[in-house]
């Protein structure tokens, strides 16, 4: 979103500079000269700086069958065509955006390309083997003459394999990949599923597949425990196949490779399967352009100071580079690899341990080198600025309202969307309906579609994942609504398709209109019930969250979903009817026309308010 692709960064033997001179642009130059521009500019600055009267550009613009007014921002092509007409030649400088090197796509002169190893994770439901099946790559000995161990301290490894490399990323379970990507890091290229096959399709299992998905990360699947007496491996694939993993011998793309990782068995197969993935994939890199990368983890040392391990993603850091991490700079004084081995070099896919910065980086900052240390302070400066200026208007990272902004720009090429419904017959009626609207602009990626409450896993991998939630007649509970807020994930709730259908449809054509929304007042939890004669059920509650109204509307939720929606009859403290009752209080109440409660049913107080 929003990324510059004409970025070239700093490359070795260029040396472009990345300093940005803003009073250049705005000199003006004369006819016959070259106008120097480095984005797009409005009607109005183009013939500022020309020095040729507005109207003479709209005029000729508009014989040429283009309506533009001075506010128009031209494109290339017009400011190209509008120069030649008027006798400029012209040029377009690529500016390096280096403070804000996160946001840029590389796009390097596809010559200087060069194939990188694959970076792969590891993922896994709980005792499936994930940690045995690291040990047994990490010590597997398969290159003649691998002197040493791998250092425990360094979390990534390469291995090699047919003269061809793998980069393994080493933490096991799913919160590094989660935290790094909802940090907008992506490092991995290829997931290694480990399924057992005496246990099949886990919980964890499910979401490692989410989370490769919304990554778009092809995922392999290493059928681990074959030692086991009950191995069943087709159990495993044909479980896989309703989560979209399609082995291929089933005709699908997933290659399934079966393994123990315990006896070291066809650890070598798995290798191989990676290197086929990777190089399907065409993983390529620029290795002459200084280094772009992603900190896997961090720590401080009691005598060396801050201690990184890197992962070089492009481009190659040098010895003595200097670093802009996050927001701290310092210089890759020392660099090591997995057997503590000096390195004076590392290329892309590289995990480096970096000595010398000034700060401790947290994972999943990104990094970038470059050769002047003055520069390289300017831009962790100017970064810490624009850091602490986010953090004081920080606004929601995925939101419907964000959707409509970045439409308006005509500047969103993708909308995760997570969707929760009552019934799996409707979460895929949701999922489906919703993948409908995708355009040729905007792609509606919906990355998980299950029945259930809205949980707080579906908050973190909304997060990861720069998701909105859609409930459809299921809510969070508070936890997870607390947990939606400190993760500024929107989650959006309704009950009838169409309305959410029109909902995103008016986001994604910018139109979004003020609406009225729902606004929770609190939730109280039925602790026993008492049937009276004439009154219907009076159900015994406990407040547990925020304050429940007489007057306000009400829903009434079994296990996250939604039974009834209505209003009180009425609130009663003690034996009086009382307007309100906060939380921590008991209360007893009636629901209008509804006498169905159960012990341990939820009321949610909330009114509609209109949204600012
Ligand atoms: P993790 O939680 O996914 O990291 O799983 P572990 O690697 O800790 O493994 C869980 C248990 O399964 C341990 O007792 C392992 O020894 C065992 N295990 C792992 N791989 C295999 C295997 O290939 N065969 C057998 N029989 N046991 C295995």
């Amino acid at each position: 979103m929003g990324k510059n692709k004409n970025f070239k960064g700093p490359q070795r033997e260029t040396n472009v500079s990345t300093k940005v001179n803003a009073d250049k642009m705005k000199s003006k130059i004369n006819k016959g000269g070259v106008f120097v521009y480095t984005k797009a500019l409005s009607t109005a600055e183009l013939a500022e700086t020309l020095n040729i009267p507005v109207s003479d550009i709209i005029k000729f613009l508009f014989m040429q069958g283009k309506m533009i007014t001075i506010n128009t921002i031209l494109d290339d092509e017009l400011i190209g065509t509008v120069c030649l007409q008027f006798g400029f030649d012209f040029q377009k400088k690529h500016i390096v955006e280096a403070e804000n090197f996160e946001e840029v796509e590389i796009n390097d002169d596809p010559s200087k390309l060069k194939e990188r190893p694959p970076v792969v994770t590891i993922m896994g439901h709980v005792d499936h083997g994930k940690t045995t099946l690291i040990d047994a790559i990490r010590n597997s000995n398969l290159v003649a003459g691998e002197v040493g161990g791998i250092s425990q301290e360094i979390g990534a490894y390469q291995k090699e394999i047919n003269g061809k490399k793998i980069t393994f990323i080493d933490t096991p379970g799913h919160e590094a990949f989660t935290a790094m990507r909802s940090r907008g890091a992506s490092v991995t290229d290829i997931v290694v599923l480990v399924v057992a096959a005496d246990d099949g399709v886990m919980p964890q299992t499910i979401e490692a597949i989410d989370h490769a998905k919304a990554a778009g990360v092809p995922v392999i699947v290493a059928i681990n425990k074959m030692d086991k007496p009950g191995a069943d491996p087709d159990r495993v694939k044909t479980e896989l196949m309703s989560h979209d993993i399609i082995a291929e011998e089933y005709g699908g793309s997933n290659i399934c490779v079966e393994i123990s990782a315990k006896k070291k068995n066809n650890i070598e197969g798995l290798l191989e399967a990676i290197i086929l993935v990777s190089e399907m994939q065409e993983l390529k890199a620029n290795p002459d352009r200084y280094a772009l990368g992603t900190v896997l983890e961090a720590k401080l040392d009691k005598n060396e100071g801050p201690k990184a391990t890197l992962l070089v993603q492009n481009g190659t850091l040098k010895s003595g580079d200097f670093l802009v991490v996050g927001t701290s700079y310092g210089k890759a004084r020392r660099m090591t690899n997995e057997h503590n081995k000096v390195l004076k070099e590392a290329t892309p896919s590289t995990p480096v341990v970096v000595i010398g910065l000034s700060e401790v980086p947290e994972a999943g900052d990104r990094f970038m080198a470059f050769s002047d240390e003055s520069e390289a302070r300017e831009i962790a400066n100017k970064r810490r600025l624009i850091k602490e200026n986010k953090t004081r208007n920080a606004t929601s990272a995925a939101s419907l309202d964000d959707l409509f902004n970045l439409a308006k720009e005509g500047n969103i090429q993708r909308l995760n969307i997570i969707v929760k419904a009552d019934s799996t017959g409707s979460a895929e009626a949701v999922k489906a309906s919703l993948e409908k609207l995708s355009t040729d602009d905007i792609k509606i990626n919906v990355i998980r579609a299950t029945s259930g409450a809205i949980t707080q896993s579906d908050v973190l991998l909304a997060s990861a994942s720069h998701a909105i939630i859609y409930g459809f007649n299921v809510r969070p509970d508070a936890l997870t609504r607390a947990k939606a807020a400190e993760e500024k994930v929107e989650i959006r709730l309704h009950r009838i398709i169409y309305a959410l259908i029109e909902e995103i449809q008016a986001a994604m054509k910018g139109m979004l209109a003020p609406t009225m929304v729902e606004k929770i007042t609190g939730q109280a939890e039925i602790r026993k019930l008492f049937k009276v004669s004439k009154i219907g059920t009076i159900a015994g509650c406990m407040v547990t969250d925020g304050v429940i109204k007489n007057n306000s509307l009400i829903r009434l939720m079994r296990e996250g979903v939604v039974i009834y929606e209505g209003k009180l009859g009425s609130l009663q403290r003690e034996k009086d009817s009382v307007k309100e009752v906060k939380a921590g209080f008991e209360c007893g109440l009636t629901i209008e026309g509804y006498n169905d409660e159960k012990e341990g049913d939820i009321i949610e107080g909330y009114e509609i308010v209109e949204e600012k």
